[in-house]
């Protein structure tokens, strides 16, 4: 598959909202990160599969709310290509200061890290929206000496980050209604509290699932393959398939963090998985 080396913004209106995809850059991930593969899906795996690494903007009248920020400058010696959304820099200041909510999907760095820099918080004016199961989870003192060694300066980094951000965050427990057609909704199994943002006008539905899904090539046509990455990867398959059968039957348009695609596609059931069309 051909992957653009810059991805460019997309936009789409839903009602009242704008929904702009801001494109962090892009991750190489080992194709040995994925598991319960039968041995003709197998031969699809590559070396290294491209991910994209995709945020968004909602506006809606005086609101701007962020969904995930990106890596900042804190994966970049693992992965190159990220971080280009640069929040960090001194000339989006504005920009960032204009920002009134921000919902965490999840606490992994290439999530939170653009929310950070020199110990600060970069959007000093927003409300942070998270679920408390991954609040709890991550901030646990005792969760690096839990791990073992080779994750701990993964937590650590996301322990980092998160101590800044402490005074600004909410809470939730469950789904939560943001108003204006924003509604958060759990998603467990890639992190012990990953949400999902649901966006209504009308009858008309969006979705943005962040790491629900990560590999196009190979979880729609089998969710129930594993990513190494899913703290609960039973649970983030079971995760996987509510919600692509919730897309399937209702003709719910949807993104996610890790797609190529930086705009809104479609799912139809075909055999035992289903086919993608990026719109
Ligand atoms: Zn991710």
């Amino acid at each position: 598959m051909l992957v653009p080396s810059q991805p460019s913004p997309t936009q789409t209106r839903l009602g009242n909202l704008t929904v702009t995809t801001l494109s962090d850059g892009f991750l190489d991930v080992p194709g040995a990160y994925f598991s319960n593969l039968s041995p003709q899906e197998h031969r699809h795996v590559l070396p290294t599969a491209r991910f994209g690494a995709n945020t968004w903007l909602i506006e809606a009248e005086a609101r701007k709310v962020l969904v995930d920020a990106g890596s900042g400058s804190w994966l970049k010696e693992r992965f190159a290509d990220t971080g280009n959304l640069g929040w960090q820099l001194d000339d989006r200041m504005e920009e960032r200061a204009a920002v009134t909510d921000i919902i965490v999907t999840h606490m992994h760095a290439d999530h939170i890290g653009g929310l950070v820099a020199g110990g600060r918080s970069l959007f000093p004016n927003a409300t942070i929206h998270m679920q408390a199961a991954e609040w709890v989870f991550w901030t646990d003192a005792a969760l690096p000496q839990s791990v073992p060694e080779d994750q701990r300066p993964l937590i650590e980094l996301i322990q980092a980050l998160g101590t800044p951000l402490k005074g600004q965050i909410k809470l939730h427990e469950g789904e939560a209604d943001l108003g204006g057609g924003i509604t958060l909704l759990p998603a467990a199994g890639h992190t012990p509290g990953h949400q999902v943002v649901h966006l209504s006008a009308g009858t008309r539905e969006l979705m943005l699932i962040a790491d629900a899904v990560v590999s196009e090539a190979l979880q729609f046509g089998n969710p129930d393959i594993h990513y190494a990455l899913d703290g609960d990867p039973a649970k983030a398959a079971e995760t996987r398939k509510t919600l692509f059968d919730r897309f399937a039957s209702n003709k719910i348009p949807f993104a996610a963090t890790h797609l190529t695609s930086t705009g809104f596609g479609h799912l139809e059931r075909s055999g035992s998985g289903y086919d993608y069309t990026a719109a």
